[in-house]
């Protein structure tokens, strides 16, 4: 399977737009050590010819435009074979009205995420034009889906929402809390993208930014007693990737301590542009 990280960076990307952060600060004018990042969107393909895009972001317009695999082959064409939603938020659903273009698309979603979406949302009369313009497919928790079957003995891709069998790629990038779940979907994945919104549960309190803390926006901490990375430790995971990066976090900054410590703990803080053959 390959897999390319098109935008690893939680809703409003880094820098945001209306935010000057330390990070966002240092993004413009080079005074961190930290890199830009588009809001969060994967693409993965079995064979390299056909993709699926983990979530849609506001920016998947030039997130395909970055990735020549994703580039159309003829006139009104795609690679991308579907799109899978792992939640209804903005961030990750915005881009499918970015896709209009009289493409035809099909989307797995769960039927809340779908219902959310499609009922009350003027906007998605943009993906009304034509019937069976976008077609849902709906992916039920602990169900398999297969996206992909070419007869041959390549493996397709199950995308099993959260059960504890091994799994090549778990993806997980809105992780609430650490349920049982949670633990044993993460341990023996060959690939697992976790949630690294926030480093701390106060973060953004204590930059002044909201009054919000990170489990009131349904994000565990990277940080701390009750943190991923002290929860996710015993995983018996080969590669371990925090992906949904919000701008705040002081993992993104490549020479500070939080950043040494999930290296230290053989974790990697996702890139934009990133690739994982597995
Ligand atoms: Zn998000
Ligand atoms: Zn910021």
């Amino acid at each position: 399977m390959k897999i390319r990280v098109l935008g690893s960076a939680a809703g409003g990307g880094c820098p945001q737009w209306n935010c000057a952060c330390r990070n966002c600060r240092g993004a413009r004018d080079g005074s961190v050590r930290i890199e830009a990042r588009t809001q969060e969107c994967v693409t993965v393909s079995a064979d390299g010819e056909a993709w699926f895009l983990l979530n849609a972001s506001p920016e998947v317009r030039a997130q395909i435009e970055s990735f020549p695999a994703l580039h159309p082959r003829r006139p009104r064409d795609s690679p991308i074979q579907g799109i899978l939603l792992t939640n209804g938020d903005l961030d990750h659903t915005l881009g499918l009205l970015c896709l209009r273009e009289s493409h035809p698309l099909v989307v797995y979603a769960t039927e809340a995420v779908r219902r959310g979406f499609v009922e009350s949302n003027v906007l998605y009369r943009t993906l009304q034009r034509f019937p069976g313009q976008v077609s849902w497919r709906t992916l039920r928790i602990g169900a398999e889906v297969e996206l992909w079957k070419d007869g041959g003995d390549r493996s397709g891709l199950s995308v099993e929402a959260l059960r504890g069998s091994r799994r090549a790629l778990v993806y997980l990038p809105a992780v609430g809390r650490l349920t049982p779940e949670v633990v044993s979907a993460a341990d023996g994945a060959g690939c697992l993208f976790f949630d690294g919104t926030f480093w701390s549960e106060d973060e953004l309190r204590e930059l002044g930014a909201s009054e919000k803390r990170a489990s009131d926006m349904a994000h565990l901490p990277i940080g701390g007693a009750g943190g991923s990375l002290a929860a996710l430790g015993g995983a018996r995971t080969s590669l371990r990737i925090y992906i949904h990066l919000n701008n705040t976090n002081p993992v993104l900054r490549e020479d500070w301590p939080e950043r040494a410590a999930v290296d230290g703990a053989g974790w990697q803080v996702a890139r934009d542009g990133m690739e994982i053959e597995l």
